[in-house]
């Protein structure tokens, strides 16, 4: 065991060397499309857990945590982070057209992300490497949930953001006394810059598409899916596994660390069948999408969406997003705003859950890909809301439409409501 953890190396997803898990971004011979993934022990971690030993722990995404790159000794930051509710919404996976839809919603996490998985272990990282600044440069949910995290374990943060990020957003990072730096420019300039930053001021990079240990926390998703479904006490779809789990993508980050999350499973044996993967692009930025079904590198694209989360022309981690949805027989879709707005719609009206656009992206993935034939309408479905709508208020009224203006009176009420709902007393 290293470092107090089952981690044994970074292993470059190109040239396939490999490297003492320390302090490392990308492969010094790559350079930075040489995306690293840890490596475990994981004969050693299987013979350790079991399904009573982790149902023995408490429910947040630490009861994985010799999955995790992290010192099982380590002090955890209190905020509660994962075991996201997994909820069996009928109405709704009648809407999408399969015979069960199930949503596991991640804006409950504290920051109201998923991107909370990542942070929280990329804050531990840093304090491990003995860094007290850490910084990132994000479209606003890894900023958000990285300035929350380090606010509650004590660790300054810098934030790059991009000219069009959401005001919702920068006002959480403000609020957990972040330093927040708008730089006039795009996503990729925020990211060169953060990049610069970090090397000139020794910063830790959060940046997830390219620090190896960020992508890790995400797996913790996959991990509860496996439990909420099959484990002890899961009943969710009478204890097996659903058909597909549908994830967006924008990075890539996200659908491959839930993959790999899967994957560990499997090979724990806690299930036996890894769901195949859908991963779900908005039709204004869908590089990844192209270079799966091209079989070429990826070439990037201009983005034009409302879905500011999954807006990103230069994924970092796409293939490591498409290797996972490869092997889980999966596929990728791309479905456009209005197709969003309309999940937006449908998600909090048929399901009761409030997603922000790229959180609700993957409902009308699935839609679509049920029109499509790609999903079977007696297939089973897992959705992940992967973030909140009130993180984006200015999209969602968009979506939402408008209220009604009225006197203080029944009779103006009475004026704007349907005539089938007056009742006569
Ligand atoms: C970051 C994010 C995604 C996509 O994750 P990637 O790792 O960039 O693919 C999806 N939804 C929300 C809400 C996000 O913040």
């Amino acid at each position: 065991m290293n470092n107090n953890n089952f981690a044994t190396g970074l292993k470059c997803i190109i040239c396939d060397k490999t490297y003492p898990p320390e302090h490392l971004y990308v492969c010094p011979s790559c350079g930075i499309q040489g995306i690293l993934d840890v490596q475990y022990e994981y004969e050693k971690i299987n013979s350790l857990i079991t399904p009573e030993i982790i149902s023995s722990r408490p429910l947040n995404h630490w009861r994985y945590r010799e999955f995790l790159p992290i010192s099982q000794s380590a002090t955890l930051p209190q905020l509660h982070v994962g075991w996201t509710p997994v909820y069996d919404v009928p109405r709704l996976a009648k809407e999408v057209g399969v015979k069960k839809l199930f949503l596991k919603d991640d804006g409950r996490n504290p920051t109201n992300s998923f991107k909370d998985r990542a942070s929280a272990v990329g804050v531990l990282k840093a304090i491990e490497f003995g860094f007290d600044t850490v910084a990132a440069a994000s479209t606003g949910n890894a900023a958000s949930s990285l300035a929350g995290l380090a606010a509650s374990i004590g660790l300054q943060s810098y934030i790059f953001v991009p000219q069009r990020a959401p005001e919702p957003k920068v006002t959480q990072l403000l609020i957990f006394g972040a330093t927040v730096l708008r730089v006039k420019g795009s996503y990729e300039n925020a990211f060169d810059l953060c990049w610069e930053a970090c090397e000139k001021f020794r910063w830790y990079n959060r940046s997830s598409g390219t620090n190896p240990y960020l992508v890790e926390g995400k797996k913790t998703a996959g991990h509860e899916i496996a439990e909420q479904f099959t484990g002890t006490g899961g009943t969710l779809n009478g204890g097996k596994m659903p058909n597909w789990v549908v994830v967006s993508v924008g990075d890539g980050c996200t659908v491959g660390g839930v993959g790999k999350g899967l994957q560990e499973m499997k090979l724990a044996g806690l299930i036996d069948r890894v769901p195949r993967l859908l991963g779900v692009q908005a039709e204004g930025a869908q590089p990844i999408l192209e270079a799966f079904y091209s079989e070429t590198d990826l070439v990037p694209s201009e983005t034009n969406t409302l879905a500011d989360s999954i807006a990103v022309g230069t994924p970092r981690n796409w293939r490591r997003a498409i290797q996972q949805i490869k092997l889980s027989i999966g596929e990728m879709i791309a479905v456009s705003d209005e197709e969003i707005f309309d999940a937006m719609r449908t998600t909090a009206r048929l399901g009761g859950v409030f997603g922000e656009p790229a959180g609700v992206t993957g409902v009308a993935g699935a839609k679509k890909a049920v029109e499509r034939g790609i999903i079977k309408p007696n297939e089973t479905v897992l959705s992940v809301i992967t973030g909140n709508g009130l993180k984006d208020i200015q999209t969602a009224m968009k979506a939402a439409g408008k209220e009604m203006s009225i006197e203080p009176n029944l009779r103006s009420l009475e004026d704007v409501i349907p005539k089938q709902s007056h009742v006569v007393v």
